[in-house]
């Protein structure tokens, strides 16, 4: 592993502060380095690898589609792409679909769309944009300027102009920021990378209000809540909420590189020539998404995520009871954390050594995003890893 290790460090620009692993090959929840060491996963990729490693169901699709085509361009036709619009429309509750390759490119769409709604109306000037601290919407130039963590944006504006960050579950921050010039609100259901921060009831509701009030376009971005992570298939489900505009991508490819977002018919704005993307949707993509909605309704992934989140929260729980540098419990479903007084990083690395794969969130939470199939089993098992690791 050194060897590829010392290559990389050569080759890639330094983004990421990499653990020293090979990653070769995964099974169920299990991954495997190159030298064979297994490590049970509570990571999933940052949340993509929903189905966990070698759904056969999964894998045949994309064996298939291999073969018979793997991208046309959107002047056509296919039908994995119109399948998997279907499916992710009445999965969300939206209208209208459109493929992206990433949740920064479905964030991009969403701005532009939320934009462009207000341009029909008239109101030209309409433009600003009202999103939170400690959220995260990706790293292209639009969804890092609504994105609340300053040392991501600082080092590269001008960014986009009238981007106000209100504080989370605070409405009356919100309130406070909105005039006749804002065009959006957008959201995390639950924030996922700003450190697992559940929208209260309350709050969702009156941001709800406050859009259909002022006719601003409400965009809630599940790319890390939705699919399925939070008991739902996406998190607003939960809420008796239904927002706009839904951006998301993580779980819905389940490895393969997808996103969209998707509205409701009255937001759909964006006409030829107003919005493209030479790959998105493409039916090599498309067909892992439509394969993975199929397997989330046969074996019943939901009720999975219900059941084990649950028994992962009341673990969680005993844990915060049990030690004192755990200052706190947030979370839903299958994403989860906690917040702990301590070195984050060590206490993964430890993990990592012992076989778990964990990621932190924010600066101090311990982040538990598994795949979507995880047993009791495997969570008595992280546990006590992660007991040893503390
Ligand atoms: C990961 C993430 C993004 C960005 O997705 P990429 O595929 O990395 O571009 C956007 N929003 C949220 C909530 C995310 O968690």
């Amino acid at each position: 592993m050194d060897n590829i290790i010392e290559k990389g460090e050569r080759y890639f620009l330094h983004t990421y502060g990499r653990f020293p692993i090979v990653f070769e090959r995964g099974k169920g929840v299990n991954l495997y380095d190159k030298c064979g060491k297994e490590y049970l996963d509570f990571f999933s990729g940052i949340g993509v690898n929903a189905l966990g490693y070698g759904n056969e169901k999964y894998t045949k699709a994309l064996h298939e589609q291999i073969d018979k085509l793997t991208h046309i361009s959107n002047y056509f036709y296919t039908e994995p792409a119109v399948n998997a619009a279907e499916k992710l429309a009445e999965a969300s509750g939206m209208d209208r679909v459109f493929f992206t390759n990433s949740g920064a490119e479905a964030v991009e769409g969403a701005l532009k769309l939320a934009r462009k709604y207000a341009y029909e109306k008239g109101k030209k000037d309409c433009t600003d944009i009202i999103a939170f601290k400690h959220s995260f919407h990706g790293r292209s130039i639009g969804a890092v300027s609504v994105t609340g963590t300053e040392s991501y944006r600082e080092p590269f504006g001008p960014l986009l102009p009238g981007v106000k960050f209100a504080e989370y579950n605070n409405i009356h921050s919100v309130y406070e920021l909105v005039n006749d010039k804002t065009c959006a609100v957008i959201l995390e259901t639950i924030q996922g990378e700003g450190g697992i921060n559940v929208a209260d009831s309350r709050f969702f509701s009156d941001i709800r209000k406050l859009c259909d009030d002022n006719d601003i376009v409400m965009i809630a971005d599940e790319v890390q809540c939705g699919m399925g992570r939070s008991g739902k298939m996406f998190a607003y489900q939960n809420y008796d909420v239904v927002p706009d505009v839904v951006t998301m991508a993580k779980g819905i490819g389940n490895g393969v590189p997808a996103g969209a977002f998707a509205c409701k018919e009255k937001y759909a704005v964006l006409r030829p020539g107003d919005h493209g993307s030479t790959y998105g949707g493409n039916p090599f993509v498309t067909a892992a998404i439509d394969a993975v909605l199929d397997i989330f309704k046969e074996e019943k992934i939901l009720d999975n995520v219900k059941e084990k989140g649950e028994y992962l929260y009341s673990k969680l729980e005993e844990l915060m009871e049990k030690y004192d540098c755990i200052k706190e419990h947030r979370g839903m479903g299958l994403m989860q954390g906690l917040v702990y007084d301590g070195d984050v990083k060590a206490v993964i690395g430890r993990a990592l050594d012992k076989g778990t794969v964990l990621i932190s969130a924010g600066s101090n939470v311990i982040r538990f995003l598994p795949p979507l199939i995880i047993t009791k089993r495997d969570i008595d098992k992280m546990i006590s890893i992660l007991e040893e690791a503390l």
